[in-house]
């Protein structure tokens, strides 16, 4: 079963990883033999450790900054890009690699919007077809981190922020867990939402035929696959095991597929389930999952159904503790950072809020398209208070 975790074998050739950038799918990762990286038991990680050389201790030295981005996905970068064309020092960290969440999106898939709408920094992308692959997109997003020279420091996990505005002391810790120190005047979190994924909350979840993302249709064939969800997630992956020989059965909780999945999809998997060739649950959810079964509540009464894989795809969340642990306050209801909706500096001074986490749970909200323009604003606000000969303590007063 493809992993989110699974193409990262490639990048760190010989490398020991103890933590997975990848929270929600917490799984110990050794080198092996081959030096890729493959999920193991907890049993076998703990033999394979201790016969391999330890990490690095001596702490590196601090970096002090301007600006520090958390998170490298497309907000980050357009934050750091704006911060940068303003005169500032911006260091850019991030858990994973360069747009992390886009590279474990689904292998073979398009982008539902057009590529001018996912540029940044002025930067044209122009793509083969009227929408972007996976591929293209994290190709043009390399591209861009290379022409602005962006001080990006990748596979280093942001775990605390503490300090106040002005003097910001970050903690982040590299793929071997040692620790790297920073100082910035002010802090960008950009941290998204695809690290953790929703749950069901149900027995059988944490089997390892079930799984929060879906990656590639391959493994599937000739298999019997649920499912679940009702959004354009859960609509194209049942579409692409389908054409690829997996018996698919979709199982979602409404009365039908959410108004949210795009036209060009609908009918499509609306006709396989018509025709019988995707089988569709509806007002029906997974009550349990057992190694060769499911067993679904649905209109009609329990059914048991044959079952070797399962895809959850009920969504993603923003890390709200992690939020929470620098001290900004989310909203009730939806867990929406309290921010200033211009300049998006959050109640804590000096740390502001970008991307799709400036939504709460309400991911839907903001993505690539509008969030990008996130880092206009900041770099606007950060104009005013760090830019030399701009501080906003030095302008007139109000009439
Ligand atoms: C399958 C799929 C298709 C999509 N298609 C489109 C589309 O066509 N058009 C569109 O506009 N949107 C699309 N979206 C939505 C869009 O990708 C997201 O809204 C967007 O990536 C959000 O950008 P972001 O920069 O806020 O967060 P992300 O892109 O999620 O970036 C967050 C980054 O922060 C890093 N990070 C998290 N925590 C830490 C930490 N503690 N320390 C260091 N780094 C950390 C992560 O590794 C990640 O790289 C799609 C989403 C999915 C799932």
């Amino acid at each position: 079963m493809r992993h989110p975790d699974s193409g990262l074998g490639r990048a760190f050739r010989n490398s020991l990883v103890l933590e997975s950038p990848f929270p929600s799918c917490a799984r110990t990762l050794v080198a092996s033999t081959d030096s890729t990286l493959h999920p193991v038991s907890d049993s076998l990680a703990a033999i394979d450790v201790v016969t391999l050389p330890k990490a690095r201790t001596k702490p590196e030295p601090e970096t002090r900054t301007d600006v520090l981005v958390i998170g490298a996905g497309p907000t980050g970068l357009a934050c750091a890009i704006e911060a940068q064309k303003i005169g500032l020092k911006v260091v850019i960290l991030d858990k994973g690699c360069l747009v992390n969440s886009l590279f474990h999106y689904p292998a073979n898939m398009s982008f539902f919007t057009t590529p001018e709408l996912l540029e940044i920094g002025d930067i044209p992308f122009t793509t083969a077809q009227q929408k972007p692959t996976r591929e293209e997109a994290l190709e043009y997003y390399r591209k861009v981190a290379e022409h602005y020279e962006l001080d990006l420091r990748q596979y280093e996990w942001v775990k605390t922020v503490t300090g106040k505005d002005g003097n910001f002391a970050i903690t982040a810790t590299d793929r071997a867990g040692r620790p790297h120190d920073y100082h910035t005047k002010k802090v960008i979190v950009s941290t998204g939402y695809y690290d953790l994924a929703n749950q069901l909350c149900i027995p059988g979840e944490d089997l390892p035929k079930v799984s929060h993302y879906y990656g590639e249709p391959h493994p599937y064939y000739d298999t019997d696959v649920v499912v679940i969800g009702g959004k354009n997630s859960a609509a194209i992956a049942s579409l692409d095991l389908w054409r690829h020989g997996a018996r698919v059965t979709l199982v979602h909780r409404d009365a039908q597929l959410h108004n949210h999945v795009k036209y060009w999809i609908k009918p499509d998997i609306e006709n396989r389930i018509k025709n019988g060739e995707i089988e569709a649950y509806f007002n029906s959810s997974v009550q349990e999952i057992g190694l060769d079964h499911v067993i679904l509540n649905t209109p009609g009464g329990p059914l048991r159904l044959k079952n070797d894989f399962v895809f959850a795809l009920i969504g993603y969340h923003p890390d709200y503790d992690f939020l929470r642990s620098m001290g900004i306050e989310l909203s009730e209801e939806q867990c929406r950072p309290v921010c200033d909706p211009v300049s998006l500096e959050s109640n804590v001074p000096g740390i502001y809020v970008a991307g799709v986490i400036v939504a709460g749970s309400r991911t839907n909200e903001i993505f690539i398209e509008n969030g990008r323009f996130h880092g206009k604003q900041i770099a606007e606000d950060l104009k005013k208070n760090l830019r030399p000969g701009f501080r906003r303590d030095r302008q007139a007063p109000a009439l």
